[in-house]
């Protein structure tokens, strides 16, 4: 696992956002889901695999409707102090727009594999992970299953059925308000955004 194309991609003196830094241990929670206001708004949902934050940009957001299949297309691993990162990126810089913490907290691996539970690494490189999630929005058990290419960096997020699934609940739209800041996207931008332009 690697962080080259992380680093590679930002500039560290114009962008807030972290750098990996090997004895950080700072980062207590395994989970997070950044709402980001970049060119395409869109849910990033990184689960902390090995020693870095796997990454996946889900453009609706996540559902706890089990009738939905969220497209979740991976995008490069970010080191795990990001996910206490809530701020601007800001313009002409990869990723520019507001990134607010949606939701965090820890989560467990519960992968069966032909009945057998399988190690988080190894869900991962077989492309399907099945995780309960322990956040304060999003509860209960929820598989990440990619498509069944080689390589493809198309996986599908969707809520499995249990105490915690609704078919009702809109959660993206119920639940707006960053749980870092508990600012909503327009709010936290009418705060700071209007400060750092002119
Ligand atoms: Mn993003």
């Amino acid at each position: 696992m690697t962080l080259r194309h992380y680093h590679g991609k930002r500039d560290f003196v114009k962008t807030p956002e972290p750098k990996h830094n090997e004895k950080d241990r700072s980062y207590k929670s395994n989970f997070v889901v950044q709402l980001h206001d970049a060119s395409h708004l869109h849910y990033d949902f990184r689960l902390k695999i090995g020693n870095t934050l796997k990454s996946w940009a889900v453009p609706k957001g996540p559902s706890m409707k089990t009738t939905e299949k969220r497209l979740a297309v991976e995008t490069e691993d970010h080191p795990l102090s990001y996910g206490d990162f809530e701020g601007i990126i800001p313009e002409k810089q990869y990723g520019a727009g507001v990134v607010l913490i949606w939701d965090t907290g820890r989560f467990k691996n519960v992968t069966l594999h032909k009945g057998k539970k399988t190690a988080l690494k190894k869900a991962y490189l077989n492309g399907h992970i099945i995780v309960e999630l322990q956040g304060k929005k999003l509860q209960g058990k929820f598989v990440l299953q990619r498509f069944n290419v080689d390589n493809n960096t198309n996986w599908m997020l969707i809520k499995m059925e249990d105490e915690f699934s609704n078919n009702r609940l809109d959660v993206v739209k119920k639940f707006p308000k960053s749980v870092a800041s508990g600012l909503t996207l327009s709010e936290y931008k009418k705060k700071y955004l209007s400060k750092t332009k002119k």
